[in-house]
């Protein structure tokens, strides 16, 4: 575990490593945020950085959730950006959510084509191996992705089960761990 430090961020008094104290944007985590959540945030944290600076695009803070533990998946979304202001909140610590929300911050696009398009494109700069099918994939549950994977794949995407948050399928993976 990295070294902590005591910071103020937006007004309250948390425990945060150096690393998330040097990004590019504020990391907000969330009231009741615990230490041993942060390694799990750090992969993507660290993507954003350097995908937001490649596509020019600012970040003001990003607000982190932490639900170990958790056995039901959070009622709200796994993420969540305001293009105009630069903020964005992430429920869910997978990269593809996170390119998820940045490509509505670099499309300025809600769900439509341009959104979908460019989301297929960031998987390839930041994904590798499987990881980008798999991220091609949760962007088919919008119809706007199942158009796009048609037009690079030419055939239509297979169905695709209801997303779990990262949160649960890791509490999932550690629950099967141990039996
Ligand atoms: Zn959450
Ligand atoms: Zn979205």
């Amino acid at each position: 575990m990295s070294r902590m430090y005591r910071v103020k961020i937006a007004g309250r008094w948390t425990e945060a490593p150096k690393w998330a104290l040097d990004l590019p944007f504020e990391v907000r985590p969330m009231r009741g945020f615990t230490v041993a959540a942060w390694p799990h945030w750090r992969p993507t944290l660290e993507l954003l950085a350097k995908a937001t600076a490649r596509a020019k695009r600012k970040l003001e803070w990003v607000r982190i959730h932490d639900h170990t533990g958790t056995r039901r998946e959070p009622a709200h979304p796994f993420g969540w950006v305001v293009t105009e202001t630069g903020e964005m909140f992430l429920c869910s610590y997978d990269k593809g959510t996170a390119l998820h929300e940045l490509a509505h911050l670099i499309s300025g696009d809600s769900h439509g084509d341009a959104w979908a398009r460019r989301c297929f494109e960031l998987h390839r700069i930041w994904l590798r191996g499987a990881a980008i099918k798999a991220a091609d994939l949760e962007v088919t549950r919008y119809l706007s992705g199942r158009r796009e994977w048609k037009r690079r794949f030419g055939e239509r995407p297979p169905k695709q089960p209801v997303p779990k948050s990262s949160w649960v399928t890791a509490g999932r993976r550690a629950a099967a761990a141990g039996r």
